[in-house]
């Protein structure tokens, strides 16, 4: 299982996850002709794309859906509530799914989680190579852990994750009381602390990369998100790497090699 984090922040975001025979794009935050630069610089093929996700209708998250799917045949996998909050993507070839439901690719199996952010029905995403048991999650744009998220996310193998701010920084920063209420709040966006608790729960010996993203520019730093979640995780059982994500910087591959039959037999009692 591959994961190509193409850029995470408050001006796009968009994740590949390539389970060796299907690749799927989670988000396409960023307009078409970005996105084909940074596919470009990740070495991907955008054609190589069987579908996209959309989590949520968030400008971040759609602005480039649309248009990329008409230019590279995609298809488009949102809720219907993402779609209603953006109807652009009905020019697409437009699929809605349940909140919760599990949708298929090829070899590659996709659980949708219902989140806590305030979008109509914004999902995160966990994907499994059927073949290998070799599991991703991307859990981006949350105000707090559902137990049901956390259920689903604590086993995986690569973890995209938000670390959105650090507290002290969002406190004092640009934005105006109400705005920073709703970021801080539970339908806005993970701060490095909150990550960090995250981070300790999913912090299983099979771990093995931890990426934090959706880093904002004005209240956090990748030096702040490290600290933070690499305090958490000492003495804990991860042996993976930690890796912050930035706006402007294509990460990747992220690689998580095939389980055990052991693993795959403990994670389906
Ligand atoms: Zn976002
Ligand atoms: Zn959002």
């Amino acid at each position: 299982m591959k994961v190509w984090v193409l850029g995470s922040g408050s001006r796009g975001n968009a994740t590949v996850i390539d389970n060796g025979s299907t690749r799927v794009l989670v988000d396409a935050g960023f307009s078409s002709r970005e996105l084909k630069r940074r596919f470009a610089s990740a070495g991907i093929a955008p054609e190589s794309i069987e579908a996209v996700i959309v989590t949520h209708e968030h400008n971040d998250h759609v602005c480039g859906a649309a248009r990329s799917a008409q230019r590279w045949k995609w298809t488009v996998h949102a809720t219907a509530g993402t779609v209603g909050g953006a109807p652009e993507l009905v020019a697409a070839d437009v699929r809605t799914f349940d909140s919760g439901a599990t949708l298929t690719f090829g070899t590659m199996s996709v659980q949708t989680v219902p989140i806590s952010h305030d979008a109509t029905e914004p999902v995160a995403v966990v994907a499994t190579d059927i073949v290998s048991g070799a599991r991703a999650a991307v859990a981006l744009d949350l105000g707090r852990l559902t137990t049901q998220l956390r259920d689903a996310i604590r086993e995986v193998d690569i973890l995209v994750l938000e670390s959105n701010h650090d507290e002290a920084m969002l406190a004092r920063g640009p934005y105006p009381p109400s705005v920073q209420r709703r970021i801080a709040g539970v339908t806005g966006h993970l701060s490095n602390r909150e990550a960090a608790v995250i981070a300790r729960v999913c912090a299983h010996s099979g771990l093995q990369h931890l990426v934090l993203a959706h880093l904002s520019e004005q209240c956090n730093t990748p030096d702040h998100a490290l600290a933070s979640v690499s305090a958490a995780l000492a003495r804990s059982r991860f042996r993976g790497r930690v890796t912050a994500a930035q706006q402007d910087a294509v990460h990747g591959a992220f690689v998580a090699g095939r389980r055990s039959r052991a693993q795959q037999l403990a994670l389906a009692l």
